[in-house]
């Protein structure tokens, strides 16, 4: 007797699968989008528009004050915290850091070896990877956790962190050395390691390490230009074209992409580099995961001192 054929899709184990409400809601939420349009308009600074304040004004704004922009009372006291120590500490930093970048491009050119060419572009590729999760890591960390009243990050390293999520487009009226001078200090250490290495080993040591140094050096490079990058990605008239151009096929931050971490309370998007990292730890939920650990073991509540700034509007 011939057995009765069952249609694949009618198959109960298909239909498990299919039906099953783990697979549903993992579906759901890989597709759904971080931040709605609505979201953006109501809840972020219109940046490409500079004579308005948000896309959706509040109704009581005439009497609370901007929620954004330069005339909010918080970003102008911000503004006016950065001070001419911190100015000479950034001037010498780049200094130091472009002086470190040329030496160690030299000595790269110097010695490197066509026939390890993909070695070294792999290296290279994972540095900028790298670039961005350490981008995020340090915003992240910056925007969640410590206050502007904190002896020396403060007023130093925090301050702009909590200035730019209320005056989004402050950094596109910062010149190259207060956009710059933070990241370029941070790549010091490491580039004066790399020159070390260069000067002091022996050609078969320095061949040993030269994929690491590879990515060492596009690692240093990234982190260096990652507000600059940021920097670009706030401004919406006269970048020229190959900026654009990058930012389009989503080599560096693209601006629209940008958009998504400044929807107030600012809480996702944290990668300013790339951005490549963005969206796949949104949907681990990586830094939500995080605080709800930071806050279980210290009591702290993350952002505290960012709503806390936001909320002195007039
Ligand atoms: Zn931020
Ligand atoms: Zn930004």
């Amino acid at each position: 007797m011939a057995l009765p054929k069952i249609p694949l899709s009618c198959s109960p184990k298909v239909n498990q699968v299919l039906e099953c409400p783990l697979v549903d809601a993992v579906a759901t939420n890989l597709l759904a989008p971080v931040k709605t349009e609505q979201q953006i308009l109501e809840n972020s600074m219109l940046e490409d528009d500079p004579n308005a304040n948000c896309a959706v004004a509040e109704p009581q704004e005439a009497v609370t004050g901007p929620r954004w922009g330069p005339q909010h009372r918080g970003a102008q006291e911000l503004a006016n915290l950065y001070s001419r120590g911190k100015r000479i500490q950034e001037c010498i930093c780049v200094a130091i850091c472009l002086t470190l970048m040329v030496v160690n491009l030299v000595f790269i050119l110097f010695h490197i070896k066509m026939e390890r060419l993909s070695i070294i572009l792999a290296a290279a590729f994972f540095g900028i990877v790298t670039a961005d999760f350490c981008s995020g890591f340090v915003h992240w960390a910056a925007d969640s956790w410590g206050s502007v009243e904190l002896p020396i990050i403060g007023k130093n390293f925090l301050r702009p962190f909590r200035e730019h999520h209320i005056d989004p487009t402050s950094i596109t009226r910062h010149d190259f050395i207060e956009t710059n001078g933070d990241n370029f200090m941070v790549t010091i250490p490491f580039l004066s390691r790399m020159v070390w290495d260069f000067l002091v080993l022996s050609e078969d040591e320095v061949q040993r390490k030269f994929a690491w140094n590879s990515y060492v050096f596009l690692l240093a490079i990234f982190v260096a230009m990652t507000n600059q990058i940021h920097k670009w990605s706030h401004t919406y008239f006269g970048l020229p074209t190959w900026v654009v151009f990058l930012q389009e096929h989503h080599v560096i931050l693209p601006r629209r992409h940008h958009r998504i971490h400044h929807v107030a309370p600012h809480e996702t998007y944290f990668c300013i580099t790339t951005g490549w990292l963005n969206w796949p730890l949104e949907k681990l939920r990586f830094w939500s995961g995080l605080e709800i650990l930071i806050e279980a073991l210290t009591g702290y509540k993350p952002r505290a001192d960012d709503l806390k700034w936001a909320g002195k509007r007039k």
